[in-house]
């Protein structure tokens, strides 16, 4: 039976050779520039190792939602070009400028701050996005005209390089993204007949970059793909040759024997159905377990899978692991690679009526983030 370290009660662990793996595998498949997205601190994985084994593996960019993301990395000494995409109301451009930060900007106020945070050797570099369908932001296609003449304009005064233009998908069908691309296109070409050129046009991210050719252009968005999960309903990761990056696990905190009947955890909405052995999961919903996953996710202790027992609670959960010989320190895993015989993020989406992306994102800060490589 596999063990946690003494005195480790949970970890995440992350594996970066997987991330850099996996940019691999999808520049391979895919074929053109990624911009590797780190946001929320690397979807659960930590932002900075994400962007370092995503460089590593081939990504030559990053992405991020806020320019506070974008600034951390920076700050750490990460060079890449980096996209900050998602900014608040009226905010400034000028430190993200300074630390030569990439701005998408979705509408005329923040085309007009990053002219503003120009100084006067250095344009700020932006990315332009036009609303294609999706209903969040972007610049909406009865401004198109407006702004990009505006962007133009700026660009021959020096204050701003139009470096690319991108969108987001939705990801419906392929008929309501082909309908998307078909609008992008659209407003590229409005773009170029202003006097534009943007050397980067990306719209893809995972999903449609793998699915969708023609949505892939010279650049795509890669997030969940390169954590080694998948975002099709129908397809795991190892379809791709990918490899999850992330493995949850903990340390069985206690065991106990119980006889028939026993309640366990809150409401006990489970008792023991016969004499029994139950067993300790020191993770709760603090640390990102689904409550929603009560009695229907289950988890893997030496090879085999065990139900979870009752109700998930802040801290614990608890397993009934009838008469085997688990013990008091033996290693749990939530979730990894379906590879090594454990569940995976999608099995605890599924458990939980949500998506992995949520699962791997929402691993709260008490999990210690422990940086393993294969
Ligand atoms: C999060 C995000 C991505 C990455 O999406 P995945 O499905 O994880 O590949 C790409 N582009 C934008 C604008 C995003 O917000």
């Amino acid at each position: 039976m596999s063990r946690l370290p003494a005195g480790v009660l949970r970890e995440a662990q992350i594996d970066t050779s997987a991330i850099a793996d996996n940019v691999r595998q999808l520049r391979r498949l895919i074929g053109v520039e990624v911009i590797a997205v780190v946001k929320a601190d690397g979807y659960g994985h930590g932002a900075l190792r994400a962007a370092r084994a995503a460089l590593e593996g081939g990504a030559s960019r990053l992405g991020v939602a806020d320019i506070a993301e974008g600034v951390a990395l920076r700050r750490a000494g990460i060079t890449a070009p980096i996209l900050a995409w998602l900014h608040a109301p009226g905010a400034s451009f000028v430190e993200a400028a300074a630390l030569g930060i990439t701005l998408g900007v979705s509408s005329m106020a923040q085309l007009l701050a990053a002219a503003e945070a120009a100084s006067a050797d250095r344009p700020t570099i932006v990315h332009l996005k036009l609303e294609t369908g999706l209903g969040r932001n972007g610049v909406a296609p009865d401004d198109w005209k407006t702004v990009l003449a505006e962007a133009a304009r700026f660009e021959r005064l020096g204050k701003i390089v139009v470096e690319g233009l991108f969108s987001h998908l939705s990801n419906t069908s392929p008929e309501d993204d082909l309908v998307a691309v078909a609008e992008f296109e659209e407003g590229v070409a409005a773009a170029v007949a202003l006097g534009l050129t943007p050397a980067l046009l990306h719209i893809a991210a995972t999903q449609a970059a793998l699915s969708m050719p023609q949505a892939r252009f010279n650049c795509v968005r890669l997030g969940i793909g390169i954590y080694g999960l998948s975002p099709f309903d129908d397809r795991g990761p190892e379809a791709f040759g990918l490899r999850p990056a992330m493995t949850l696990r903990g340390a069985v905190a206690a065991v106990r024997r119980v006889p028939a009947g026993h309640g366990v955890s809150y409401n006990y909405t489970y008792r023991a159905p016969e004499t029994t052995s139950l067993a300790l999961v020191p993770l709760g919903y603090a640390d990102g377990v689904p409550r929603a996953a009560s009695g229907r996710a289950s988890v893997a202790i030496g090879g085999r899978r065990y139900k979870i027992a009752g109700r998930i609670a802040m801290d614990q959960f608890v397993v009934d692991v009838g008469d085997d010989p688990v013990q008091v320190g033996d290693e749990v895993v939530l979730f990894g690679d379906a590879a090594r015989g454990v569940p995976t993020a999608r099995d605890w989406a599924e458990a939980s009526d949500t998506i992995n992306y949520e699962i791997v994102t929402r691993i709260g800060p008490r999990v210690p983030r422990v940086q393993v490589s294969s």
